[in-house]
């Protein structure tokens, strides 16, 4: 039997021709699912509903009623509230959580009568690099299961390459859709903030967090955008803008003026071989008639730490509300109020997750605020502007999305500082809010995907799908 978990624009032919029905494709993705567990990519699969909702989607193909995405079977990251459903951003403290409602990115796949089929392991509340921080274990990648698939949407990009789903949709606070598509060899599109409504996703950082599209190529990536994207009265950051019909224009043939942070590449802690397939990835574009040109950008090295500050400080109060209380898991040997809290939050919460909650505490105590959360934020404008100028002048930046290929399970564990420089280039759209996107760029010497990543200007995700589409074409 074929694979049915490449391209869904493929698969969509082979819908309109009765080839293939809903029911097959899901049987045979619900398969690879079971002989594949090892990966511990899914936390949930709702096999029994996903096999009903395919029959219901067939029918509708049938009678050439089908919504855009009819059949496209999606994964949703375990930060994404499906009504009715369990829901634990990869955390012990909302054991027992059922979402009460549909984020607004659920309810928009299900009316395109996209079929939901589970969802998937990522790092506790989505803090980490490696989906090695969550509550339900290690998430291996596909492609050399001594090696991580990347974080924090890990599960996510893991099973959109196992031919699990057709796509994923993870969230994107710092770089967890982008980084984890480098690393399993697939497109991952981050949005501008605002792009996608928030409603329904668990908070990490409010103001950087983003709904963001893992899969197997750019046209899909547009089909999804195209539906989930746009203004929602649930979410007041969700901007009011038109949403284009992305799909259309991703043949269109333009030059573009490119520019390469020079301080991306001239990194120490890059990998020799990402470096040499970025540069062949731009000499490929120069090739192809746009014009590359290298720019200093100075802060990067500020990136980083201004990340990691203000991430910290706006978890540290979105995390507040786990109290045992109000959601899921409570201590059972608590005696008092404040023992619930305590004891609660101590149980509930792992490692990195309570480290996070302490430091942005500290950064925002009356102490430090000045110095430390008021300085990022102005550093943050900093960076924001220094990007802007850059995009005043050239249609896209391009840097590459990683420092390393996927690296083995357990290498940094103990050392999250060295974990926290894997995020290095793709904070930089976060902090400034930018869409960036992460394109396979070839293999390094051991077979791992390398990523290269291209920024766009505030909105304009439809200029960054054509001009990725193109690049698409020209690395294959
Ligand atoms: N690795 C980064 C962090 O731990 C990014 C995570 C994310 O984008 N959710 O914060």
């Amino acid at each position: 039997m074929p694979h049915f978990a490449y391209s869904f624009s493929l698969l969509q032919l082979l819908f309109a021709s009765k080839k293939v029905t809903t029911i097959e494709v899901v049987d045979q993705l619900l398969q690879h699912i079971e002989t594949q567990k090892n990966l511990n990519a899914f936390v949930n699969v709702y096999d029994q509903e996903i096999r009903e909702n395919a029959v219901l989607v067939n029918q509708k193909i049938e009678q050439n009623k089908g919504g855009p995405l009819a059949g496209m079977v999606v994964g949703l990251k375990d930060m994404i509230a499906y009504k009715d459903h369990p829901l634990q951003a990869g955390s012990k403290i909302l054991t027992n959580y059922i979402a009460p409602f549909h984020a607004t990115v659920t309810e928009r796949l299900l009316a395109a009568d996209a079929l939901i089929i589970g969802h998937q392991n990522c790092d506790e509340f989505g803090m980490g690099s490696s989906s090695e921080n969550g509550y339900f274990g290690t998430v291996l990648n596909p492609l050399d299961q001594t090696r991580v698939a990347g974080g924090s949407s890990g599960g996510s990009a893991a099973a959109v390459k196992a031919k699990m789903c057709h796509v994923s949709i993870g969230t994107d606070t710092g770089g967890s859709v982008r980084q984890p598509a480098a690393f399993c060899g697939l497109v991952g599109l981050k949005p501008s903030y605002g792009r996608i409504s928030r409603h329904g996703l668990v908070a990490y950082a409010s103001s950087f967090d983003t709904a963001g599209i893992l899969a197997h190529t750019v046209e899909d990536c547009a089909s999804v955008l195209e539906v989930i994207a746009g203004p929602d009265a649930f979410d007041s950051t969700a901007s009011a803008k038109e949403v284009p019909c992305y799909t259309n224009g991703l043949h269109h043939s333009a030059r573009y003026k490119v520019a390469c942070l020079e301080e991306t590449l001239s990194h120490g802690g890059l990998q020799p071989e990402i470096k040499d397939h970025t540069l062949h990835g731009l000499e490929l574009l120069k090739k192809a008639g746009h014009q590359i040109d290298n720019v200093h950008f100075e802060l990067l090295k500020y990136a980083l730490p201004t990340y990691y500050i203000l991430v910290n400080a706006e978890a540290s109060t979105n995390l507040a509300r786990f109290d045992g209380i109000r959601y899921g898991y409570r201590s059972s040997d608590a005696t008092t109020l404040e023992e619930v809290y305590i004891k609660t939050r101590t149980k509930g919460f792992a490692k990195e997750v309570k480290k996070r909650i302490m430091l942005g505490s500290f950064v925002l105590s009356a102490s430090q605020c000045e110095t430390h959360y008021i300085k990022a934020l102005k550093v943050r404008n900093m960076i924001k502007k220094a990007m802007q100028d850059i995009l005043s002048q050239y249609d896209f930046i391009i840097l590459p999305t990683t420092t390393t290929t996927a690296f083995k399970v357990n290498s940094f564990v103990s050392d999250p500082l060295s974990m926290y420089w894997s995020d290095l280039y793709t904070v930089l759209a976060s902090v400034a809010g930018l869409p960036a996107i992460s394109l396979p760029n070839g293999v390094d010497q051991k077979d791992l995907p390398i990523g290269i990543q291209v920024i766009g200007n505030y909105f304009e995700e439809a200029k960054l799908l054509t001009f990725a589409s193109h690049f698409e074409s020209i690395v294959k």
